[in-house]
């Protein structure tokens, strides 16, 4: 088993009827990024930049996180890389330097982009940083927590400011350098249509959108389950953000958990996914149950995934296609 899946190391990433589909790594460390390149990934949909944060117990300056990021691009060799702009909360912040009140409940708090707009020197170095680096290879930027379009736009406009900081200062600048949203707070996915106006590309965080649209903290066991990724509301949510993205040209990912697993490989090709993005150790299993599935059979069975009423319907909807395989 071992040796087949290797074997897919350097195969194309392709459905039965030959569809392809890219599949891009979520990476933090050397040892990730190293995984992905071995396994073919198409490039890193998600580098969660607070590990850097966390491990250094404390702001890392401009420079270090220049250097980690301009590491990740290069390391990447010419494909793509998305960095995630800071997501601490209230949780985790004392421990990266920033001085928080307490709150009751910090995944309803001050997290995300509403962290980093409050702090804007610090998320001003981050975001010089990041230019600079985006030199080095393509680069795009994710914002977590996004819930409003003005979010984006206050991103953006750091953005052109720290643009012109550096170009003051004689530094090099990348030319363009997209913007995207993460699409992980349930009205974001309810009216991704604004966002889409302002937002370069998303990409949907079922992690979060899971545990904000059924209530239940992604990390409570005593709620396993309620937090159900299968749950139909769920599951419109995600088709809805996909075919808004579609509409417009403009790229979908998914990089929750759900992404990597091949339990929910056919579902998201139902829902018209095109873009998973998950750890690199998932790339070959998800590679090789893509070659199982025929896209367009499962595109016909999303209006009744997403008219399903019960997660049950769901599953039992899946299982048909199951005992279909050859
Ligand atoms: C998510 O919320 O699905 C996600 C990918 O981000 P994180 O797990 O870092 O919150
Ligand atoms: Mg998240």
């Amino acid at each position: 088993e071992g040796r087949r899946l290797a074997k897919l190391a350097n195969a194309p990433s392709r459905t039965r009827d030959g569809v392809e589909i890219k599949l891009l790594a979520n990476a933090e460390s050397a040892t990730d990024v190293a995984m992905a390149r071995a396994r073919g990934a198409d490039g890193v949909g998600l580098y969660r930049t607070e590990f850097l944060f966390l491990r250094h117990k404390g702001l890392p300056s401009e420079e270090e996180q220049f250097v980690a990021y301009r590491d990740l691009v290069m390391g990447m060799g010419g494909l793509p890389v998305t960095i995630r702009t800071l997501d601490l909360g209230a949780d985790k912040a004392d421990a990266a330097g920033i001085a928080l009140r307490g709150e009751d409940n910090p995944a309803l708090g001050v997290r995300g982009v509403r962290l980093s707009l409050r702090h804007p020197a610090v998320f001003t170095t981050q975001i010089r940083a990041i230019l600079r680096a985006a030199c080095y290879g393509p680069m795009r930027v994710l914002v977590p927590m996004i819930t409003q379009p003005d979010e984006l736009i206050a991103v953006r406009t750091l953005f052109k400011l720290a643009r012109q900081e550096l170009k003051q200062e004689g530094i090099d600048l990348p030319e363009k350098l997209p913007l995207g949203a993460m699409i992980e707070v349930p009205a974001a996915a309810i009216t991704v249509r604004a966002l889409l106006e302002h937002a370069d590309f998303l990409a949907i965080g079922t992690n979060d959108l899971a545990q904000y649209v059924l209530a239940a903290d992604r990390g409570n066991d005593a709620l396993e389950n309620v937090y159900n990724p299968l749950h139909p509301a769920l599951l419109r949510l995600i088709c809805h953000v996909i075919s808004a993205g579609r509409r417009v040209g403009k790229s979908v990912s998914l990089c929750g958990e759900i992404g990597g697993d091949v339990n929910f490989t056919a579902l998201l090709l139902a829902l018209g996914l095109g873009e998973f993005s998950m750890h690199p150790s998932q790339i070959l299993q998800v590679r090789d149950r893509l070659g199982e599935l025929d896209r367009s059979e499962l595109r016909r069975l999303a209006p009744q995934l997403i008219r399903a009423h019960t997660h049950e319907q769901v599953e039992a909807l899946l299982a048909t296609l199951d005992s279909a395989l050859p």
